[in-house]
This record gives C-alpha cells, sequence and structure tokens, in this order.
C-alpha cells in the first residue's frame, strides 16, 4: 500500500520502506506501539492554549441557553437540531443538507489551502488523546523511554499501582466525556434527569452512557492513533485533496540534505543541517518519519517542528529545518497560490453560502402543508359558492406557542373556516392539524382547478404563505 503524498522523490533517496508499510504495523501484521517523545517547545505552548480554549467552549457548550434553550443539540432521537439557538427539524431537510455542502466544500477549501491543521489543533480526538491522556501517561508514567521500560517490566506492586491509577483517571476522563456527548445529544437536563433517576428507571440511558464509556477508554487508551490513521474519513482523504501548494508541516530538503551525523560536535561542511537524530521521528505520535515527505499518518500536530528546532538551536543553527510550507513553497521559494482549484472551490463555496444565508434568513416560524382531503371533489353551498375542504398541518418551530390565524389572500372574495374550533394554538416546537373549508363565489371560478393562496398569520403579522389549488365546475 502506498500511503504517502510525497513529492521529493525526484530530490533524494532514502530507505523507501515508509512507501509500503505504516510505522504502527509490523511485518507480521501486529501493532507497533507508538511511545512518543515527550512534547515541548513554542508550537507545543501555544498548542496548549487552544487546547484549553476549545476545550472550555466544548464543555461549556450544553450548559449554555439562549430563551432557555441549548445554544447546541443535536438530538438524532427526536430528530431536533438546535444549531446557534435555532431549531431545526426534519422538515428543514434542504437547510441541513445545504449546511452540510457547505460544511464539506469548506472542508475541501480549508485542506487544499492549509492541510491537516484542524487535525492537530481542533480536532476533539488529537485533543484529548495528545493533551489529556498523554499529558496524563507521562505524568504517571514519564517520558517515552520510562514508559517502554515500564511496560517490559515484570508486574511488580510499582507497576500495579501505575497502571491501576492511569486507568481508572482514564475510565473517569471517559465518563465524563461520554456525558458531555449525551448532553450535546439529549440536552444537558435530560443528562442531569437520568442520572438522578439511576440506571433501574433510566436503563437505556444508563447503557447509552456505559457504551460511550467504553468506547473513548477503549480510544483513548489502547486505539489511539489508529483512530487518525484507519478510521477517520477525512485523513483518508488527504491523498486527494493535498497538492503541491498545499500548506503543511514539511521538511525543507533543500536545506537537511545531504543528512549527516555531527562530526567532532559540527555539521560537516559538505552536509545539510540535518543531523539524523530522528529526534522529530521520536517525537511523532504517528510514528512517522516527516523528512520522507508529507504521509497520509501525519496529523500536522507540529510537534516534530518543536523537536527539530530545539536541535537546530543546540547546534546554533537557524530554526525552521521542519516548518509549515508547501512543496512548491520549499522548491521555488513561492508562497501559498491561489490557484485553479481553490479558486473553483471558493466560487462554490461562496455560491453555497449565500444560498443557505438566504434560506436561513427568508425561513419562515411556521411550516405549513396544505393537501385537500382525499375522495372530496367540491361542493356547491346554498348561498352559490364552491366549498373545498383541506386538511393543514401547521408546523411551529419557534420556542414559543403561536396562536394561527388563516385567512385566504387570492382570491380576497374567498372565505376558509376551520372545521371545529376557531383558532388555531400552535404549541412551541409542536404541530396541530385541522380541517378547513375554503368557499369562493361561483362566479369567479372559471376552470376545474383555480390556483388558491393563503396566508398563515399570527398577532396580525404574516408568517408564510402558501399555495394550493381549487377545485370547481367549468365554466
Ligand atoms: S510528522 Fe510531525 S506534524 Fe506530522 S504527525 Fe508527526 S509530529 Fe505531528
Ligand atoms: S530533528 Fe531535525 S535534525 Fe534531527 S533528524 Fe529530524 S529533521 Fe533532522
Amino acid at each position: 500500500m502506498q500511503h504517502c503524498v510525497c513529492f521529493m522523490d525526484d530530490l533524494y533517496q532514502y530507505d523507501q520502506e515508509y512507501r509500503d508499510s505504516l510505522a504502527t504495523v509490523d511485518a507480521e501484521g501486529n501493532r507497533v506501539w507508538i511511545y512518543p517523545k515527550k512534547p515541548g517547545g513554542r508550537l507545543h505552548n501555544l498548542r496548549i492554549l487552544v487546547t484549553v480554549i476549545l476545550l472550555t467552549l466544548l464543555f461549556a457548550g450544553p450548559f449554555i441557553k439562549v430563551d432557555g434553550q441549548p445554544l447546541f443539540l443535536f438530538n438524532i432521537f427526536q430528530r431536533k437540531f438546535i444549531l446557534f439557538g435555532q431549531v431545526f427539524w426534519p422538515q428543514d431537510f434542504i437547510l441541513f443538507g445545504l449546511g452540510m455542502m457547505t460544511f464539506f466544500v469548506f472542508v475541501i477549501l480549508f485542506t487544499a489551502a492549509f492541510g491537516r491543521l484542524w487535525c492537530g489543533w481542533a480536532c476533539p480526538q488529537t485533543l484529548f488523546m495528545e493533551m489529556v491522556f498523554r499529558k496524563i501517561e507521562y505524568l504517571i508514567e514519564g517520558d517515552a523511554n520510562q514508559q517502554r521500560k515500564l511496560n517490559g517490566a515484570p508486574w511488580t506492586t510499582g507497576k500495579i499501582v501505575k497502571k491501576a491509577t492511569k486507568h481508572l483517571i482514564f475510565i473517569v476522563i471517559s465518563l465524563i466525556i461520554s456525558h458531555l456527548l449525551m448532553a450535546y445529544l439529549i440536552g444537558v437536563d435530560e443528562v442531569r434527569n437520568l442520572v438522578m433517576a439511576g440506571p433501574s428507571r433510566e436503563m437505556a440511558g444508563f447503557l447509552g452512557l456505559l457504551v460511550f464509556t467504553g468506547i473513548f477508554y477503549g480510544v483513548f487508551s489502547y486505539f489511539r492513533e489508529q483512530a487518525c490513521i484507519v478510521v477517520c474519513p477525512y485523513g483518508r482523504l488527504q491523498g486527494v485533496l493535498l497538492n503541491k501548494d498545499s500548506i503543511v508541516v514539511a521538511y525543507d530538503w533543500l536545506r537537511g540534505e545531504p543528512r549527516g551525523k555531527l562530526q567532532k560536535g559540527k555539521v560537516a561542511e559538505d552536509k545539510g543541517d540535518c543531523i539524523d537524530c530522528k529526534l522529530c521521528v521520536h517525537a511523532c505520535p504517528t510514528g512517522i518519519d516527516i523528512r520522507n515527505g508529507t504521509q497520509m499518518e501525519c496529523v500536522n500536530c507540529t510537534a516534530c517542528i518543536d523537536a527539530c528546532d530545539q536541535v537546530m538551536t543546540k547546534i546554533n543553527k537557524p530554526t525552521g529545518l521542519i516548518h509549515m510550507d508547501s512543496y512548491n513553497g520549499i522548491k521555488d521559494g513561492k508562497q501559498l497560490r491561489f490557484g485553479g482549484r481553490l479558486i473553483g472551490y471558493s466560487a462554490v463555496l461562496a455560491g453555497l453560502i449565500g444560498l443557505l444565508s438566504y434560506l436561513l434568513i427568508s425561513r419562515a416560524d411556521v411550516e405549513t402543508t396544505v393537501l385537500r382531503v382525499p375522495g372530496q371533489l367540491y361542493q356547491e353551498t346554498p348561498q352559490g359558492n364552491i366549498s373545498n375542504l383541506y386538511n393543514i398541518q401547521v408546523i411551529n418551530k419557534t420556542f414559543d406557542d403561536i396562536e394561527l390565524e388563516i385567512e385566504v389572500l387570492d382570491p380576497p372574495e374567498a372565505i376558509i373556516s376551520r372545521v371545529g374550533q376557531a383558532s388555531t394554538m400552535v404549541p412551541a416546537n409542536g404541530m396541530v392539524e385541522g380541517v378547513y373549508f375554503v368557499e369562493i363565489p361561483r362566479n369567479l371560478i372559471a376552470k376545474t382547478k383555480t390556483s388558491i393562496k393563503l396566508g398563515i398569520y399570527s398577532e396580525n403579522e404574516l408568517l408564510e404563505n402558501v399555495n394550493t389549488n381549487f377545485l370547481g365546475p367549468a365554466r
């Protein structure tokens, strides 16, 4: 399997084994456990800051409410979604589909320009793995070499205590994350009710929490980088999304090659700046050698940049032997180019954002469906009018009850009356159905099918126009 999107083959040739193998799988197909060296440095400090901000937002999300409703809710069970305080129902599937398309085009555009920056710096999987679980592991078991030693050591009391402590903390954090996920799915109040009720009364919810906890614990304690390498579809798409102008974590092979060991503490004159210390490889949480070029496994975490910068500083060379750049940027000294593909993606993205914005702005608070009662044609009233019978269903997409009135806007001479009650109260986030007669004077009916327009009002404010057909006798 070729898993490299490397462009540097023409410039230097080293061990090509990386092309046909994964750093995390050995020749027999067994998992190779990665022990990345504890990261540190300028970019890592920045990542800590970004992580604190993003995780704070992530954990605060379910608690933020707008008019008593959560800011975000993805209730797939009730098919109810709230984004930025706006509720979306299955009836909004066009908006939802368009929103998803816009998001995917944005992801494609962003990736073509900036590679997997999202993966290393913002994806919750990486944030929790590298900045929470891995940090706890370093704290309890020490740096990479100590962890390797501990894992190979016999089961002493010290090892049991360390392993038990680590896994206990991992389970507790997984439990917290599963509650967070549940809060995004069913709302924080429902999660509180579920916890208060206990497993005996809320067995399904309790089992859900247990399953999520097990999955998170399995991913963060064992599966780890494999989630990014073999499961994440976004990661697998990198090969087709990246091009030679994409900004990625890149090794400056022009400056670094030919690599060679230090001689008497100095870089030999006929060698490049890379001293082949492999610290960039040891720092990599996916176990790859970035000097082979951009590879599918690279999540742009920038740990190798920090590691190499520290080496360069030690040997009195300029930092940045590994840095964020594009292939063309390094090869020709060119900056990010806004090429044909990026222009095409941007045009599609701008169009989608425009359409989505228009639909969101013009989205009515209610959604009305008008259907003629099956099996009914038309009736002639004693007053000489023609009447049709309709089923009218109104969905209230707001968080407030709405008192509705329905009028016929065209033709204005038409009269609408409800079978039963006179007014219609639609509960917040609810739906109401009713049967209505529409009567039109006989002299206004010229053909068998006449188009009529209904207006849905609340407190004299027009919420929505609905067109439907009215049947009558031809003249
Ligand atoms: S190659 Fe560098 S940026 Fe890519 S995953 Fe490894 S350490 Fe992170
Ligand atoms: S850390 Fe820098 S100097 Fe060391 S092997 Fe990697 S690229 Fe070369």
